[in-house]
Formats: C-alpha cells, structure tokens, sequence
C-alpha cells in the first residue's frame, strides 16, 4: 500500500529493522551513511535498494532535513554501487518513489537501482 512521503517516520518499518538487524538482507555494500541490499522482489537482473541509515521518510524528506554530510555521503554510496556492480558501462537507472501518487510502499527514504538489461521506457504507462 503506498504511504505518506512526508512523515512521521516510523521506526518499526522494515528497512528500519533491516537497518538494526532484526530482518535479514542480502547486502550489497555498507559504510557511515548508507546500505545497499537486493530488493527482495527484483524487477531487473539487477535490483538493489541504497538506504541512508537516518530516519527519513523520503527523499522529500532527506533532501530537506538531511546533514550535507549525510546527503554527499549517502549519494556517493549510491554511485559506489553502481561501480562496483559493474553497471557504469552498460548504463542503469535510479529511481525513488515519493508518496501516494509515487507508488511509495515503505517509509523510508531508498533509491532503486536497477541494471542488467536494457530497461526500456521511463515509465510503465
Ligand atoms: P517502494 O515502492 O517503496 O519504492 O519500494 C519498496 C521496495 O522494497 C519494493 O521493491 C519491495 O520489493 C522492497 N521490499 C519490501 N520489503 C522488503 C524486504 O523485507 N526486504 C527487501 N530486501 N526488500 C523489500
């Protein structure tokens, strides 16, 4: 069900809890301000979410709030990624959904990566 990309965040949602350990994910990559993780419903060969590891509930809500520190480390995680999943050269997509009308199902802020095949047109309809 999509949710409210403006708050308040809830610290029982589920990247939350992947984020204290308390469900399994498939990681990717992790530093100070950021964790990588395959989605576990991967619409493309290669699907991983990159989390920033404060509460913020979208990106509307990280870009506002978050510290210049945590936005340049969490983006140069997200590139980092990319990098070393080999998706620089074929090319790949990032995409957050933000809200209700972006189809946002958990309220914390990630990005989507995906790669491994051409991806075809921006949006499905
Ligand atoms: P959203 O619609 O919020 O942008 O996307 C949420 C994504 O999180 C979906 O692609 C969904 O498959 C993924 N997801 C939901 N629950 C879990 C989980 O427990 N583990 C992992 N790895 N991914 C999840």
């Amino acid at each position: 069900m999509a949710v409210n990309g403006t708050g308040p965040y809830d610290p029982q949602n589920v990247f939350a809890r992947i984020l204290r350990g308390e469900l399994p994910c498939k990681k990717v990559y992790e530093d100070e301000y950021a964790l990588a993780f395959h989605d576990i419903a991967p619409k493309a060969p290669v699907h991983v979410l990159v989390i920033p590891k404060g509460p913020f509930v979208s990106f509307a809500d990280f870009s506002s709030k978050g510290t210049e520190a945590e936005i340049t480390g969490f983006t140069r995680a997200v590139g980092r990624v990319a990098r070393d999943l080999n998706l620089e050269a074929p090319g790949y997509r990032l995409l957050s959904n933000v809200g209700v009308a972006g189809g946002q199902e958990v309220p914390h802020f990630h990005v989507h990566l995906f790669g491994g095949r051409a991806l075809g047109a921006m949006l499905a309809g």
